[in-house]
């Protein structure tokens, strides 16, 4: 289905950001390529003299966006819940982008309810809720950042360098550098555009991709030699880093990113799920582990994500979370894969 974006609800948008003066512009919680891409895209369409424009994150994104132009001025709720209450408090209109339900981005979520001010909502994800006065929810999208280039187009605006470069990271990541959700034609047209402002898609690509720390990739090698299970009826593979483990290899935000894709490369697995223990919160006993899940071709992850982890997401690239062990998600995983996964 061609992706089109409703005229009236674009004039709406344009009358809003024309009016704005204190912008907020929100992404998900562990922000991604997509999510760090998109927010600042809007970010260098919206800024200008005499505006406030803010880009607020629920937490750290991974050191290896830190180029990204516009990230250094990014405020971070967990660790600047202060001034981000302020930012929220004052603002005149919120920009949301990849995430559809203001929950997921708690604390901010709450915070940006509490306030009236208007609300834009840009997505690609499932079961888009109706908080925004104007939603472009379009699952077929590969990524907000796709959204945000055709949102910007039916504005009449021509992306620059920044934002080019931006959007270009976000279409980048989210498509596994064009290794899914990458088939439509118009996606080449757009980052043929993209391209067009100069950008340099072989230095972005470095930039994300071959910038790690000799930690991470020791880490990737532990985690396929030493933690990674296959089981081959289901074609599944599970791979498990403890707390502990992940300590012994300086474990820093984003190093485990695009772990859960490798077990894919086997031919025979079908099916991947990547599971990190996150010590107790202070304050609290219980550890968190954190679920991704992924799977190739007509094999839908997320419902399982969903019903058995509180998560969800896409057909093939899912998440959740639970309260508890490791030892405890490995046994609820182990007694609820052959109800969610098909044997071929
Ligand atoms: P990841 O494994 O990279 O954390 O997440 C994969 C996909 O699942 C992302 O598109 C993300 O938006 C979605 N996702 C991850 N965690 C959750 C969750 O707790 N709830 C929902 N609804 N989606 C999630
Ligand atoms: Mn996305």
């Amino acid at each position: 289905m061609a992706i089109e974006l409703n005229k009236e609800r674009v004039a709406q948008a344009s009358a809003l950001i024309e009016k704005a003066k204190k912008i907020v512009i929100l992404t998900h919680v562990a922000p991604d390529g997509d999510a760090m891409g998109s927010a600042l895209a809007l970010y260098h369409y919206c800024k200008g003299d005499g505006l406030q424009v803010t880009v607020i994150v629920p937490n750290a994104f991974p050191a290896f966006f830190n180029w990204m132009p516009g990230a250094d001025k990014i405020l971070i709720y967990e660790t600047q819940a202060a001034e981000c209450d302020k930012v929220i408090a004052e603002a005149d209109l919120f920009l949301c982008t990849d995430f559809n339900e203001p929950k997921r981005i708690n604390p901010a979520g709450d915070k940006m309810l509490a306030n009236p001010a208007p609300k834009i909502m840009i997505d690609h994800h499932l079961n888009p809720t109706d908080f925004a006065d104007v939603t472009f929810s379009f699952t077929e999208a590969c990524s907000a950042s796709e959204i945000v280039f055709r949102l910007l187009s039916a504005l009449g605006v021509q992306p620059t360098f920044d934002i080019a470069t931006c959007l270009y990271t976000g279409i980048m990541t989210d498509t596994g550098n064009f290794s899914y959700n990458s088939d439509c034609p118009e996606l080449f047209e757009i980052v043929a555009q993209l391209l067009r402002t100069g950008i340099d898609k072989n230095a972005i690509y470095n930039a994300v991709f071959n910038q790690y720390s000799t930690d991470r990739v020791r880490l990737t090698g532990f985690a396929l030699y030493r933690k990674m299970r296959i089981y081959p009826d289901y074609h599944l593979a599970l791979i498990t880093l403890s707390a502990d483990e992940l300590d012994q290899y300086h474990y820093k935000t984003g190093d485990c990113e695009g772990l859960v894709n490798m077990p894919l490369q086997i031919a025979d697995v079908h099916y991947s799920v990547f599971m990190r223990e996150e010590r107790p919160k202070p304050g609290t006993t219980r550890p968190r582990i954190r679920i991704s899940f992924r799977s190739q071709g007509d094999r839908p992850v997320n419902v399982w994500a969903h019903e058995i982890f509180h998560g969800g997401g896409h057909m093939n690239a899912s998440g959740g979370d639970l309260l508890g062990s490791l030892n405890q998600a490995v046994k609820l995983f182990e007694e609820s894969y052959p109800k969610y996964i098909s044997k071929d």
